[in-house]
């Protein structure tokens, strides 16, 4: 059985432990699929080592400036364009373009997620290597300490999570 295949025969069992999971580590999706899963520092990592567990590999990390009070007065965000009002967190999140500073899957193991069989060790490589990714960006240059991570959940197309995100904010 193929990756996708897998997770579409376990839809319900496996979309309840992702909700769990994102519920649990505060993270909170852009829009009503499971891409752009954005949560503060101190719960990426359990995040993505949950994510291992269950078997749900990421194939995306993009950043957002977390636009709070006290941040527009330490670091003067906003530092990107529009979006959602933080559910978990307070003030929105601001969605930040960064030419070639975000992590994706290099296109033969996208395929392999895409169309073929994935082992529980293959995807806890491949979150390793975004979460590796994610340290090593902190580390440099371009990052501000109001910077969260957002992780994208490779899933089926389709899937959609029940709840309502809240509206944009306006862009700036
Ligand atoms: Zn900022």
């Amino acid at each position: 059985m193929t990756y996708l295949e897998s997770l579409r025969i376990n839809q319900l069992d496996k979309q309840k432990k992702i909700e769990d999971l994102l519920e649990i580590n505060k993270a909170q999706t852009v829009g009503h699929g499971y891409i752009d899963a954005i949560t503060d520092f101190k719960y990426i990592e359990a995040l993505i080592s949950g994510l291992s567990q269950i078997g749900v590999a990421i194939d995306c990390v993009t950043w957002w400036c977390h636009c709070s009070e006290d941040n527009k007065d330490l670091f003067g965000c906003p530092h990107g364009l529009g979006g959602p009002q933080s559910i978990y967190f307070d003030g929105w999140f601001s969605e930040i373009g960064i030419d070639n500073e975000s992590f994706d899957l290099p296109n033969d193991a996208y395929q392999k997620l895409e169309q073929g069989k994935v082992s529980l060790e293959e995807i806890k490589t491949i979150n390793e290597t975004a979460q590796a990714y994610i340290k090593h960006f902190t580390e440099g240059e371009k990052f501000s300490p109001c910077f969260k991570p957002a992780v994208w959940l490779h899933v089926p197309v389709e899937w959609r999570r029940d709840i309502e995100t809240e509206g944009y904010a306006p862009s700036v």
